[in-house]
């Protein structure tokens, strides 16, 4: 287990725009670490869930409103982290194109941000996590132990959502999905709240060309173990 210089278990964090691997890297990282994994993007995503789930307007206003009454959880079962929104676990419902298309409006508001945020720290205040999202080292946990900023080629990072989506039955177009990812990485980057940014400290990871276990292994020596 690596600890931090005060003795406490380390917090890492991994930002990165869309479909760069971070989940993927993370998750590995976490395991070899014996860290938990958070994903913070997860958090938004069933707050997206619920507003599409309870058919109300996507007016800002509905939105806070849901986000403010939701009860959203990290559960570990049987090693594996599941996502639960109030009782239902969203684990594979937060992954469909319809709330993947709206997950980056919810994220923009401040009160959202706010109560996801919250949550965040208080699961990182005792160390010992890896934890990914856009605002990681910039907002959540300034003071984290590690900072990275993975990335990648947009082609490349097309061509792993691609994969992804294709297994899961995606039907639009490489091109589509192109598109998408870019919007997204627009309206993450640009927003007034917290944006997508790359702290100056934060390692720079660009991810394109490299396998799985290139990252993890670099990831690993990022945290100070090299093993
Ligand atoms: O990481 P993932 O692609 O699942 O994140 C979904 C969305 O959640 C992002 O596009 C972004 O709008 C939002 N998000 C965020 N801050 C984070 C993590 C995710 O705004 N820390």
């Amino acid at each position: 287990m690596i600890m931090g210089e005060n003795g406490m278990k380390k917090t890492v964090a991994i930002d990165g725009p869309a479909g760069a691997g971070k989940s993927t890297i993370a998750k590995l990282a976490a395991e070899k670490l014996g860290y938990i994994y958070i994903d913070t993007g997860a958090m938004y995503r069933a707050v997206a869930w619920k507003v599409i789930d309870a058919g109300v307007e996507k007016t800002d206003g509905n939105i806070v409103e849901t986000a403010q009454k939701l009860d959203v959880r990290l559960r570990s079962i049987g090693g594996a982290v599941r996502v639960f929104a109030d009782d239902t676990d969203v684990t594979e419902s937060i992954r469909t194109p319809e709330v993947t298309a709206l997950v980056s409006k919810v994220a923009q508001l401040g009160p959202v941000r706010e109560k996801m945020v919250e949550l965040q720290r208080a699961m990182a205040k005792d160390g010992g996590v890896v934890m990914d999202g856009r605002d990681i080292a910039s907002n959540v946990l300034p003071n984290a132990d590690v900072k990275i900023f993975l990335t990648a080629s947009i082609e490349e990072r097309t061509r792993r959502r691609w994969k992804e989506m294709k297994a899961k039955g995606y039907d639009g177009t490489m091109e589509q999905l192109r598109e998408e990812i870019i919007a997204r990485d627009k309206a993450d980057s640009e927003r007034a709240i917290s944006p997508l940014v790359r702290v100056p400290e934060a390692a720079l990871l660009d991810t394109t060309g490299m396998t799985i276990e290139e990252v993890v292994q670099k990831v690993m020596e990022l945290c100070g173990d090299g093993r």
